[in-house]
């Protein structure tokens, strides 16, 4: 079972990463040695903030990575992840020594590195959609998502003013990311980290409200466990796991600001897990419990044939124990555990061997077409045989978006076009985010960051090289602009300029001054 075990933090080797991929070939295996061989020299000398040597950052992304039993070229990537941005190793360096595949993901993490959040709520869902358009390939984002966690976890050195930016850039926009990729376990832990910076007297209010209780709830629970645990002994049920589980402090949180903070009011502050082998038996099993303890009304959740938007599965009901305490039960196979823990990731993990041959879909094509490459038509999404493990919330992603009226619950799903095929994101010199229609020119993202610079553009670099206005911008380009007071618009700029904003400024401009 997935453990991101902070406590073995400090002594992770690349011995424990590799002792961890039970599933991978001797190649492979040795593909991951190499990354870090690499990755040990280039990272030579450098300290984390920590004063710990910086080797052990790419080490536990490698050994986290290898828990999630994704495949050998997402965790050498990982390991890597680092030196292109902060070491002398070159793209050409990675490209020669690991090829293609794994440059594309390493330049990838890089590239995410540059979408930052700057504290303003209104770019947040741009952002979001922004953060997982940049990165093509779900193996990039798990990679960034494993990455901030490890950051996360050592936020506390980090100095002070910094903290409370990265721990709400966070909850902005990593824990959103995390959650409709069903990443379960990293959201929660995301949100736990991020709490306290973010948030500091509410966590306080939250912790004060839990402490007092939490030594008894939580002898309380594991009582119950055991009495479940027994009761299905008895009926047979072989094969079955029980756990319990206390709310995440975020989650909790959230709860009790829709509950007038009342923990009475909070059904689901502590839950039984029941996994079980197949379908059949979760619903077995719910009517066990029904008959142990009894349900509280309206209670019933059944997300097996209902699953939620991110593709979370499992049985839910909520019993009253005899300690006269509200308890939750989540009830599940192995395989929706399994997908609520890791979600999409654990698409990218080694199938459970056939044949005695273990089975990989790293190559299956399926999820290279969740991030659709710009120019592929919705349609081809759509009717893939495989489509139908593609979670509906990708796929609208994918699909759909509506530009000023998008809430932060709601991911779009009003205008259905191909966004990432009609908009490109480019930054502003501080890396905030600026969406265009594609084809957009110098002079559409000069009008769209103010009219008065649009009138003066007179140029601007882009990645570092100066053009010219007329030029068409590109997804990911980091924009400059030059402004001088003698230049104005021209009829020539409608030529180039496409946005309804600059034209209808442009006209404007023409209009006033020939009036003049
Ligand atoms: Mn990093």
């Amino acid at each position: 079972m997935v453990c991101f075990d902070s406590e073995t933090m400090a002594t992770t080797t690349i011995k424990d990463v590799i002792g961890t991929m039970t599933y991978a070939t001797h190649e492979e295996k040795e593909l991951v040695q190499r990354a870090f061989t690499v990755a040990e020299a280039a990272h030579e000398g450098q300290l984390r903030k920590s004063g710990e040597p910086y080797i052990i950052h790419p080490l536990e992304i490698g050994r986290m990575l290898a828990e999630m039993g994704v495949d050998a070229s997402t965790i050498a990537a990982g390991i890597l992840h680092d030196t292109i941005e902060d070491t002398p190793i070159t793209s050409e360096d990675i490209k020669r020594d690991f090829g293609d595949e794994i440059l594309f993901l390493v330049e990838g993490v890089t590239k995410l590195g540059s979408v930052r959040y700057h504290g303003t709520d209104r770019h947040n869902e741009s952002l979001r959609r922004l953060f997982v358009a940049t990165s093509r390939d779900i193996r990039i984002l798990v990679i960034k998502l494993v990455d901030r966690l490890h950051n996360m976890r050592t936020l506390e050195h980090v100095a002070k003013e910094k903290q409370f930016r990265i721990a709400q850039e966070t909850l902005q926009i990593y824990v959103p990311v995390a959650h409709r990729l069903g990443i379960g376990r990293l959201r929660k832990e995301l949100e736990d980290l991020a709490f306290p910076y973010v948030y500091p007297e509410d966590h306080e209010r939250v912790l004060a409200l839990t402490r007092e209780h939490r030594k008894h709830d939580e002898t309380m629970l594991e009582k119950c466990r055991k009495s479940l645990q027994r009761r299905l002994g008895e009926l047979h049920l072989t094969k079955f796991k029980t756990s319990g589980r206390v709310k995440g402090l975020y989650s909790l949180y959230q709860k009790l600001k829709r509950r007038h903070w009342d923990m009475n009011n909070v059904y689901d502050y502590l839950a039984i897990r029941v996994i079980v082998d197949s379908v059949e038996e979760c619903y077995q099993v719910l009517g066990i419990i029904h008959e142990v303890w009894r349900p509280m009304p309206g209670r019933i959740k059944d997300y097996i044939a209902f699953p939620k938007p991110n593709g979370y599965r499992s049985l839910h009901t909520t019993v009253i124990t005899p300690y006269n305490r509200v308890v939750e039960i989540q009830i599940r196979t192995d395989d929706m555990h399994r997908a609520a823990e890791l979600g999409i990731a654990s698409h990218l993990v080694y199938k459970a061997k056939q044949h005695g041959v273990p089975a990989v879909t790293k190559n299956e094509s399926w999820f290279r077409s969740l991030i659709p490459r710009f120019g592929k038509t919705p349609e081809v999404i759509a009717t893939r045989s495989d489509a139908v493990t593609i979670p509906q919330w990708i796929k609208e992603i994918a699909t759909s978006y509506t530009h000023n009226d998008v809430t932060d619950d709601d991911f779009g799903d009003a205008l259905h076009q191909d966004f990432f095929s009609t908009r490109i994101f480019v930054f502003t010199p501080k890396g905030d985010v600026v969406d265009l229609p594609v084809r957009a020119t110098v002079v559409d993202f000069a009008f769209e960051i103010h009219s008065d610079i649009g009138e003066h553009v007179s140029g601007a670099r882009v990645n570092g090289k100066f053009v010219g206005i007329d030029t068409e911008l590109k997804n990911g380009d980091r924009v400059e602009l030059e402004t001088s007071e003698r230049t104005h618009p021209t009829p020539k700029w409608l030529d180039f300029a496409i946005t309804s904003q600059a034209r209808r400024k442009i006209r404007a401009y023409q209009n006033t001054h020939r009036k003049q």
